[in-house]
């Protein structure tokens, strides 16, 4: 039988950009495994083929897990999702054009772009003080997580070579302090000699309850951390030097770490140029939406965003839900994008499991806390299903 001339109307695929790999595009990725996006051709640029999962990563330092149990593979998952993966980190996006510029000179165009490539350490910190010369490569900074492994395994070697070594950790939050823990118990396990101390300025824990914060304190005496409640301000020549009401003080440290909250990722700077609303030293301004308050086909969430309509901390609690609550948007959006979209309504209250270097945790949920190595089998189960979760 003779075929119809009937005009096949071919639908051009709409682009889809995917930058970073963080926790809310692998939630992503995991979706689009089950169901394929039709009419959509998705890339993933990311500047590492596998993220370190960081709940984990204090596990890891202490010797609970090996490498290979807090990373996840991100090219194999994307390769499962049908989407194209590209090993880059991103210098630049360009809203007018359309364009994400990547390291290697290349220009990706998109018709929506969806950003979740996380933060930078805060090291605003660092040479406060009035010194020539600081040392500021000399600080290692948590993030990002794949340079600090190497930077710990190199701790470790020369903590090793070593019959007194000491190290400070920088921070005040519940990273620092899982850091810090974890720190202690891989030092001391070396040689009992090995101190960690925690310089966390005045306030330790802000923002959660006192039972809580009362309960930390008493791990981080148990396990013999030193804790100054002063202001780190320089690191130099192997001194850092610590400030309280203008007096200054010196500690001899063999390595610094910096735990010191988030700034915005150093790649926003060149694009603030392009016209994305940026907020607090370059978070992507984005609404309950998680979408751009100035351009509505980009997309930013996790530690990369700053919601403008509500005081929401930079998380992966917050990360994984808004990353829910994107991925919906996103999906919808491609489809139509005249379509009601949803808002993420964080809860008032989040589960907060905080290690404690040697299978201990200690749980915080809005006013309740609870302590107990059961809490950190708890912690070890919900890690492992999100790293292993299929
Ligand atoms: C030790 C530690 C423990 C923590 N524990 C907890 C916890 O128990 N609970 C909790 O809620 N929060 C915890 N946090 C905070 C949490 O890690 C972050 O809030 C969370 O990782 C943010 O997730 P994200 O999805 O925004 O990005 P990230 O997890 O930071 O991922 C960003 C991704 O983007 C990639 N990327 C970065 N820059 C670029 C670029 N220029 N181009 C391309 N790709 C790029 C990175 O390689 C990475 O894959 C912890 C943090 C630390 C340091």
């Amino acid at each position: 039988m003779p075929i119809k001339n009937i005009p096949i109307k071919i639908m051009p695929l709409k682009k889809l950009l995917l930058v970073g790999a963080g926790h809310a595009h692998i939630g992503l990725l995991r979706r689009l495994r089950g169901t394929p996006l039709i009419n959509a051709d998705i890339t993933l640029i990311s500047e590492q083929p596998q993220s370190i999962y960081s709940g984990m990563l204090p596990g890891w330092m202490a010797g609970h897990y090996i490498l290979d149990d807090i990373r996840i593979d991100i090219a194999a998952q994307c390769k499962q999702a049908g989407v194209h993966f590209i090993q880059q980190p991103i210098v630049k996006i360009d809203a007018k054009s359309q364009r994400v510029m990547t390291a290697d000179d290349y220009d990706h165009s998109y018709e929506v772009v969806s950003l979740n490539t996380g933060a930078d350490t805060d090291m605003h910190w660092l040479n406060n003080a009035d010194t020539n010369n600081a040392d500021t490569n000399s600080v290692i900074a948590i993030r990002p997580l794949h340079s600090f492994v190497n930077q710990w395994s190199q701790v470790l070697a020369t903590a090793q070579r070593s019959a007194h070594y000491q190290l400070a950790i920088i921070g005040a939050g519940a990273a620092a302090i899982e850091l810090v823990m974890a720190a202690q118990v891989a030092l001391q396990r070396i040689h009992p000699n090995h101190q960690v101390f925690l310089i966390c300025g005045d306030v330790l824990l802000a923002g959660f309850n006192q039972k809580f914060r009362h309960r930390v304190i008493k791990q981080l005496n148990r396990l013999g951390i030193e804790v100054i409640y002063e202001r780190a301000i320089a690191y130099q020549n192997g001194t850092l030097i610590t400030e309280r009401a203008s007096l200054q003080q010196s500690f001899l440290m063999d390595a610094v770490i910096a735990a010191t909250g988030v700034t915005g990722a150093a790649w926003t700077a060149s694009t603030a140029s392009t016209d994305i609303a940026t907020v607090d030293n370059g978070f992507i301004a984005v609404n309950a939406l998680q979408q751009s308050v100035s351009h509505n086909n980009v997309f930013a969430v996790g530690d990369v965003a700053t919601r403008v309509d509500k005081d929401v901390a930079h998380s992966g609690v917050h990360a994984v839900h808004g990353g829910a609550v994107a991925a919906d948007n996103l999906l919808t959006f491609m489809v139509d994008q005249n379509k009601p979209l949803q808002s993420y309504q964080p809860k008032n209250r989040t589960l907060y499991l905080l290690s404690c270097g040697d299978k201990y945790a200690i749980a915080s949920w809005g006013s309740v806390s609870l302590q107990g190595r059961w809490v950190w089998y708890l912690k070890r189960y919900i890690d492992k299903r999100f790293v292993n979760a299929n």
